[in-house]
């Protein structure tokens, strides 16, 4: 199948209101100029070495989403144009592009992200990180930025109880925390194998690769 057939076929089968980011890691430009020619604009990149020259070399209209653990010495590369970072999971990284926002005059939008994998390797805050973040942030702590909702992986499994725990347990996370953060509005879950079970359980941004490029 074609990178513009996948792309058809994932937007039919996905409800109304749901952002689709098209992941395009190690995929290269002329497949993703397949797909912003079928319409797509939302990409992201889960490392900073590899967003910047596509960024560089593809339409200045896309909107590139930071969905990879980043390092705050990575922040000042991205901070002129990335429209938001999926992967925010403490207060010096958040402090971080606090200040390289004020410097490029401009608002970043960030989602937290959750630790909601039994995996002990995967990235993210804790329930009580992810209370402080949002504690300091609505304190005014970090300018510049806007706390936009969260996001999570879950643990690689074929065990769907597993997984729909883990996305039910998010889901009550980010209705906890929206109701006291208005702007936060984005529940970023799911991927290839398990966005369905992700958006069942109230994901409404999406983060695919594999089904609409290929394998890696
Ligand atoms: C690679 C990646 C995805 C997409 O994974 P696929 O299985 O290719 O759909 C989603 N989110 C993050 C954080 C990733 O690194």
């Amino acid at each position: 199948m074609s990178v513009s057939g996948n792309l058809a076929r994932l937007k039919k089968a996905l409800p109304p209101g749901i952002t689709l980011v098209a992941v395009t890691k190690t995929h290269g430009t002329d497949k993703i100029m397949e797909a912003y020619e079928a319409g797509q604009r939302d990409f992201g990149e889960n490392r900073v070495q590899e967003l910047l020259p596509k960024a560089q070399a593809l339409p200045k209209d896309i909107r590139w989403h930071l969905i990879g653990h980043l390092q705050s010495n990575k922040v000042k590369y991205i901070a002129p144009f990335i429209h938001m970072i999926h992967s925010v999971d403490s207060s010096g990284l958040l402090s971080e592009i606090s200040r390289q926002a004020i410097k490029c005059e401009r608002t970043i939008p960030f989602l937290i992200q959750v630790r909601i994998a039994k995996e002990e390797s995967k990235y993210g805050a804790s329930l009580k990180e992810v209370q402080h973040l949002t504690e300091q942030w609505k304190n005014g702590q970090f300018p510049g930025t806007l706390l936009s909702g969260c996001m999570g992986m879950a643990s690689l499994t074929d065990n769907e109880m597993e997984i729909r725990k883990e996305f039910t347990g998010l889901k009550e996370v980010f209705t906890q925390l929206n109701a006291s953060a208005p702007d936060m509005k984005i529940l970023s879950m799911g991927m290839s194998s398990d966005w369905p079970l992700a958006v069942e359980c109230g994901s409404n941004m999406i983060r695919v690769g594999s089904s609409i490029f290929g394998q890696r």
